[in-house]
């Protein structure tokens, strides 16, 4: 790994080592995409690569493949995510906003339930409840 051990990496160090099971909605070989497991929104989905690399900002010309092929990942949930729910967004984080220094992209949809610091966010009523995960995404 070419990142610092000091750094946490939850990404590279609980989930591509296996060390947790997480449930996976796509893989190829480069990328992994699967429900986050403490998820942010009612649909929210995590695209990382399978290899280091830090962030969008960190991103290299030798990166590019690896980018193309989460971009990939990402258009087919997007697609999937859009019919099965009518919408979603596409995120990344970089800088202080990004507390996992593994590059990872965010597909997620519905009102979100959590702040950043994990905190649950109070509902106003109706759209409080779409449940976690209606459907199979
Ligand atoms: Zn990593």
């Amino acid at each position: 790994m070419s990142h610092s051990s000091s750094s946490m990496d939850f990404y590279c160090d609980q989930v591509l080592s296996g060390l947790i099971d997480v449930e996976r909605i796509a893989e190829t070989e480069q990328v992994l995409a699967f429900h986050h497991t403490q998820p942010y929104w009612p649909v929210h989905i995590v695209i990382i690569p399978k290899r280091h690399i830090s962030s969008l900002a960190a991103l290299e010309a030798c990166d590019l493949p690896v980018a193309h092929a989460m971009l990939d990942v990402a258009a087919e949930l997007c697609r999937r995510v859009t019919d099965e729910h009518g919408g979603c967004r596409l995120s990344t984080n970089s800088g202080d906003y990004q507390s996992t220094k593994h590059l990872h992209f965010y597909i997620h949809h519905g009102p979100r339930l959590k702040d950043e610091h994990g905190a649950t966010i109070a509902q106003p009523d109706a759209l409080a409840t779409p449940g976690p995960r209606s459907g199979t995404l």
